[in-house]
């Protein structure tokens, strides 16, 4: 099995920073990188006060939390981000081309004997992994929402995952304190695929009128059981990721996965969720709007936090 000692960490959004906190509860140095400062700053804090609010419920130690704190470093690059690797995890968002951009230079600047993965909640690894000359050391590391709480992690095998990565995957799982399913890559894997088609048929019934979305919550919570409504989970995961899912599922799997059409308006809005501060709901005490971090990308050049690699 391969030795990991360094996760690098790339895009630190929602996902991003949840999986640093993760692998730095979990005694890895931690390296989680963004192009956007801002949005680095605002992991950080995100971070901070998950572990201080996991001392006050019992789980960690101070000490302990104030140990993984400060095994994360911060970086705005991929190639510092990625260069000291055992292993990198990609959480950039859930667009095909996005992942090959960074599968090609994670391929270029971290070492051949690096495991690279990506998070990605429904796409081809193997698709992925084939701009690499590594194909057998990428793998899926699909995390739930939000990391540091919840418990399963799907390891998705790609066609050419070789079986001492897999082991090592399961094995950084187990560190990170989840618990692990293992599958043969398909569209969506298990959660995904399904969780997709509970939401757009949500959207489905929005759109027809048959009910109001508070309603529709409700009733899944109250009639079938499920801890969160359809919308509140979407608001929750973010609309755009979402639409992307299901995009791609509609592509691969075919007609009953089409999106929702008043899905695809809510994205059209910049109704994105809770990180945007609206998505079904308003959340009028939620995060700043993302657009404005995505103008300011290009004018922070130095990075805020206290470390880079
Ligand atoms: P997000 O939009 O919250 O975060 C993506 C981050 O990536 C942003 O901070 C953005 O600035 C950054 N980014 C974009 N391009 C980059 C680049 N070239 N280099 C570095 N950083 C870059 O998205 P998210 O919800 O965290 O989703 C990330 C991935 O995780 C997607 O593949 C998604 O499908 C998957 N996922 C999401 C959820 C969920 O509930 N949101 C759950 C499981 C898996």
């Amino acid at each position: 099995m391969a030795e990991i000692r360094t996760i690098a960490v790339i895009g630190a959004g929602t996902m991003g920073r949840g999986i640093a906190h993760a692998s730095a509860l979990g005694g890895y140095r931690t390296i989680l990188e963004d192009i956007l400062p801002a949005t680095l700053r605002r992991a950080g804090e995100e971070i901070r006060a998950n572990l201080d609010q996991a001392v006050e419920l019992g789980k960690v130690t101070a000490a302990e939390a104030s140990a993984a704190f400060d095994r994360i470093e911060y970086a705005t690059s991929v190639d510092s981000a990625a260069r000291d690797a055992d292993l990198v995890i990609e959480a950039v968002p859930e667009e095909m081309e996005s992942k090959i951009e960074i599968f090609t230079q994670l391929d270029k600047f971290s070492r051949p004997t690096t495991i690279l993965a990506s998070n990605t909640s429904s796409l081809s690894i193997t698709e992925i992994a084939s701009v690499t000359y590594r194909a057998p050391k990428c793998i899926g590391m699909h995390f739930f929402n939000p990391v540091h709480k919840m418990k399963l992690l799907e390891v998705v095998k790609a066609l050419e995952t070789d079986a001492d990565t897999l082991a090592s995957i399961v094995e950084v799982g187990r560190r990170m304190k989840k618990e692990v399913v293992v599958i043969k890559e398909s569209p969506g894997f298990i959660t995904s695929r399904i969780n997709a088609m509970i939401g757009n048929e949500a959207f489905y019934m929005l759109q027809e009128g048959i009910a109001s979305a508070e309603d529709i919550d409700k009733a899944l919570k109250l009639g079938l059981n499920h801890p969160m409504g359809p919308f509140e989970l979407v608001d929750l995961v973010g609309l755009d990721t979402r639409l992307h899912i299901l995009e791609y599922l509609h592509k691969t799997l075919g007609e009953k996965y089409r999106p929702a059409p008043l899905l695809a308006q809510y994205v059209k809005a910049g109704r994105l969720g809770k990180k945007a501060g609206r998505g079904v709901y308003e959340y009028p005490d939620g995060l700043p709007a993302t657009r404005r971090e995505t103008h300011s990308a290009g004018s922070a050049s130095a990075n805020p936090l206290k470390k880079q690699p």
